[in-house]
């Protein structure tokens, strides 16, 4: 994967391995892990010093802890961001930039396919304070437009959206925010770091959610968010110090023994699920298939104009609805079923029931998101196996219909 701006003097691959980390006297090889909530002082000058900001010393790990500062500044430094602040989960990450931003009385224009939680926060929590929030069709800018002709303080987005791989054009919705007044909030979990940059599009604030690729092994949540010195320092800080949805260290250490094959996995992924898709499209059995990069994904052109790939994530809509779709999904052996993704083994969910239940029927018309729609967030296996294992799935569905013919 090309790296366009590198923003310190190393390439993507050694930044992945080598950013943020300060090695103590011990000279250990791996990062250290600071399993500590607090800190101590050497007497009691240097605390009231350190509480005067004079100097520069840990105090408590929900302000700042070394091992979780050593995240922090690898994923500045991957992202090409000024500066970074991790959280327990992806939604807190998203809610902290948020809530850290608006108050009563603003304005918040989201695009309508986010994830469920933050959908959660823009259509149930922010007017409940008072926060004014309008949700437009994120592939339809004359929408934006419209939207955006009023002072608004913040726009949330995510491209590629789930589960229907939707793009949003950053560039030109930034430019339409920031004519409005707005910090552009970008969801880049189904991108990943490396596969878009939201900052050189011309977003302000880049959100993740670390428990999908970044941990990419099934085993931490974690968040975080990226931006600019000041708005991280002055607006974003004192609402995380305050609220308290800080990352467990040993999260952190997790996270950035994560990051080290981030590019090898995200690379593989994508090329496995490229695949996938292209022996999708060509089953009987399967009415459509969206995957970015396919030659029949309505805003390929957008995408390869801002993303580089089309991800690790695949959907595809099965014929027979609901019972088509529970009939491929049982009949899989080696792909699990579960509402993760970005997971080094590949996953299948169906977002009708699942995901995207609580919504409604109503909104999933609107997404698009029919009964038959499965998401496929596809991992490290074999392709050959994946696509044996679809095949299978596909058989199930087929004999389904000849004995319900019978
Ligand atoms: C998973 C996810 C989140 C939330 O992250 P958690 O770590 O589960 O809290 C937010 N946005 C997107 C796009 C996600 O996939």
């Amino acid at each position: 994967m090309s790296d366009p701006a590198p923003k310190t003097p190393h390439r993507l691959a050694t930044r992945l391995l080598h950013a943020g980390v300060e090695r103590t006297p011990y000279g250990e090889t791996s990062e250290a892990m600071f399993l500590t909530s607090g800190f101590v002082y050497d007497d009691a000058a240097q605390a009231e010093a350190t509480f005067l900001g004079q100097v520069e010393h840990y105090q408590y790990s929900r302000f700042g802890n070394p091992t979780v500062a050593a995240l922090e500044a690898r994923l500045a430094a991957i992202e090409g961001a000024e500066a970074a602040r991790a959280t327990a989960t992806g939604m807190a990450a998203v809610s902290a930039a948020i809530l850290a931003h608006v108050k009563a009385g603003d304005r918040v224009v989201a695009s309508r396919a986010i994830f469920g939680s933050c959908h959660w926060i823009i259509s149930t929590l922010l007017p409940r304070y008072g926060v004014e929030t309008v949700f437009v069709d994120g592939a339809d800018l004359d929408q934006w437009r419209t939207a955006l002709a009023q002072p608004t303080a913040l726009v949330l987005l995510e491209s590629p959206s789930n589960p229907m791989l939707e793009i949003v054009d950053l560039r030109a919705v930034s430019a339409l925010a920031h004519a409005a007044g707005a910090l552009v909030v970008v969801d880049n979990v189904f991108a990943t770091p490396l596969l878009q940059k939201p900052l050189e599009l011309g977003a302000d604030v880049v959100v993740y959610s670390c428990t999908k690729h970044i941990d990419g092994q099934g085993r931490v949540l974690g968040g975080a968010v990226l931006g600019s010195k000041a708005w991280i320092e002055e607006t974003l800080q004192p609402f995380i110090r305050n609220t308290g949805p800080a990352m467990s260290p040993f999260n952190a250490w997790v996270l950035l023994k994560g990051l080290e094959t981030l590019h090898l996995r995200v690379d593989a992924m994508s090329r496995n699920a490229a695949r996938v898709a292209d022996f999708l499209a060509a089953q009987p059995g399967i009415s459509r298939v969206w995957y970015p990069t396919r030659d029949d994904h309505p805003q390929k052109a957008l995408n390869d104009s801002q993303m580089q790939g089309g991800g690790t994530m695949v959907t595809f809509e099965v014929e027979g609805g609901k019972a088509g779709a529970f009939a491929l999904l049982d009949a899989l052996r080696l792909v699990s079923i579960s509402n993760n993704l970005g997971d080094s083994r590949s996953l299948a969910t169906h977002p009708a029931t699942t995901t995207h239940m609580r919504i409604g029927p109503d909104e999933r018309t609107r997404l698009g998101i029919t009964d038959g729609v499965i998401r496929l967030s596809v991992g490290l296996e074999d392709a050959d196996d994946l696509c044996d294992d679809l095949a299978a799935g596909l058989a199930a569905v087929a004999s389904r219909k000849d004995s319900s013919a019978a």
